[in-house]
């Protein structure tokens, strides 16, 4: 039987028990009484009372732990949401302490001042009163300057420069003055900061350095203060964190209007893999959500409710889900359910973890059948006899256990045949995958950097972090190099240009 019982109850059948002699069965008794609390105990330990991860609470009890008006922080979570692996100071959301440098501390300076290696002249070419070309003779002065730094990407190198960049003004011979001035671009306005996020020209870290930063935050899970070592160790090159957190932000800023196409393009797809994950904002519990295309991988930050999901796939989505058994999707007619869920549950029953055993047959029939089904129709067999008599297997052994006394395996049957057009759905259209694996990939990267993270710190934080990713993982499902792209995206939102598309591979 199921090797995970306690050996010296192994065999001990209640058949045995009614034979046992007064003392016998106090001695059985102790034992089961003994092995029930250490369960127990096992069951309800956490990161507050063993030594495993705060990652491994469930979301749900520390929830309940933040209502319950206990420090949200325990002694392993004191991490700054945005700043992983920084002992922070205060964590608790009540603080009333703003991130960032108090007024009046001591800022950040650079121990050696930038030299510019090159300088780039921007002179009005038209005159902004008659339209004039200007030529080059013209009266001119000297209006600003700024010195940005740039990365350059060679064949296996990295090279930052620095660039003074001179702006002018020139005087029109009808007499008018046209100033030549960096871009401004997009911006991010949240009440009660004190300055916008804007994206400008005028800025010291270039388009595709911004990408780098982003690109080690974003993908690589790096922590602002990780990023400030890397840059200084490797490059040589000094920045404080708050403009890496900026850099980071600034790629989230210019991927949200990427990011409203690529909803577009899920609301057109035929079939969409969706998932969600439980996600933290300043220690909040929110969820993550994903959806997968061929072509398009979008996440979203927010509450586990179905507005979330009518906010990806909209009001009318007529093509194909494909999900877990999550409630939300339950009323969208044409969905496939993930199979390896249920492939999951019923290990679970077949391994008797559940019931004095009568679950192990369940259990192990479905797991054979549903891997059986799964290997048929992948090798195009669909309309086969043999297909037909798993089907009809499947079907007949939850309908055999509609009744079962465990719960376990009672509610495993029932979900299969409640559900039933959306576990066979696979069967009859090719397309269909019977797994969510695409999704639950596609979320594996968040759900480490929220290990790591313990998630965003502000509603803004949340909304670049998901765009940003969107941005970078559609990018890799397409086949292109996400930072070229990040580059060309950053530049135009710093001029307030149209973003670039993203490409589709023929
Ligand atoms: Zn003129």
């Amino acid at each position: 039987m199921n090797a995970r019982f306690a050996p010296e109850l192994l065999n001990l059948t209640p058949a045995d028990i009614a034979k046992m002699s007064p003392a016998e069965t106090q001695a059985a008794l102790s034992l089961a009484l003994d092995l029930a609390r250490s369960l127990w105990n096992r069951l309800s330990e956490d990161s507050r009372t063993s030594s495993r991860p705060p990652s491994s609470d469930s979301p749900f009890r520390r929830e309940e732990r933040r209502g319950e008006g206990e420090p949200a922080a325990s002694a392993s979570e004191t991490t700054s949401p945005d700043n992983p692996g920084e002992p922070k100071a205060q964590a608790k959301p009540t603080s009333g302490k703003r991130p960032g440098k108090p007024p009046g501390a001591k800022g950040f300076w650079r121990s050696q001042p930038i030299v510019a290696s090159a300088e780039v002249e921007h002179a009005p070419l038209k005159c902004e009163a008659c339209g004039q070309t200007l030529e080059p003779e013209c009266e001119r002065k000297k209006t600003s300057a700024h010195i940005s730094l740039e990365l350059t990407r060679g064949d296996m190198s990295l090279k930052i420069e620095a660039t003074k960049h001179v702006y002018f003004a020139a005087r029109c011979r009808c007499g008018h003055e046209t100033v030549e001035q960096p871009g401004v671009g997009m911006s991010s306005h949240v009440e009660g900061r004190r300055r916008d996020l804007k994206a400008t020209e005028r800025c010291l870290v270039g388009p595709m350095l911004c990408a780098f930063i982003a690109a080690l935050a974003l993908r690589f899970r790096l922590s602002r203060r990780k990023i400030q070592e890397f840059l200084d160790d490797w490059l040589g090159l000094e920045l404080g964190t708050a403009s890496i957190d900026r850099c980071v932000h600034e790629f989230g800023l210019a991927s949200e209007p990427v990011v409203e196409k690529l909803i577009e393009e899920v609301r057109a797809a035929e079939i969409v893999n969706l998932d969600e994950t439980p996600w933290y904002q300043r220690g909040a519990l929110m969820w993550m959500w994903v959806a997968v295309t061929a072509t398009v991988v979008v996440f979203r930050i927010g509450s586990r409710r179905k507005e979330e999901l009518v906010a990806l796939i909209g009001e009318a989505f007529l093509g194909w889900l494909v999900t877990d058994g999550y409630a939300a999707y339950r009323d969208h007619p044409r969905r496939q359910r993930c199979l390896a869920h249920l492939i999951r549950k019923a290990l679970a029953l077949a391994e008797g973890l559940y019931g004095d055993g009568d679950g192990d047959g369940f259990g192990r029939d479905l797991v054979r059948d549903l891997r059986r089904l799964i290997e048929r129709v992948r090798d195009g067999e669909s309309d086969s006899k043999a297909v037909n008599r798993l089907l009809a297997s499947i079907k007949w052994s939850c309908q055999r256990n509609l009744y079962e006394i465990e719960p376990k395996i009672r509610q495993l049957a029932h979900e299969i045949l409640n559900d039933w057009d959306a576990v066979i759905a696979f069967v009859y259209d090719p397309r269909l995958p019977p797994t969510n694996n695409d999704a639950e990939r596609a979320l594996r990267h968040a759900v480490i950097a929220r290990r790591i993270s313990y998630g965003t710190r502000t509603g803004e934080g949340s909304r670049f972090y998901a765009a940003g990713l969107s941005v970078i993982e559609t990018c890799r499902k397409r086949g292109l190099d996400p930072w070229a792209y990040a580059r060309d995206l950053i530049a135009a939102a710093r001029t307030g240009a149209t973003a670039p598309a993203i490409p589709v591979a023929a």
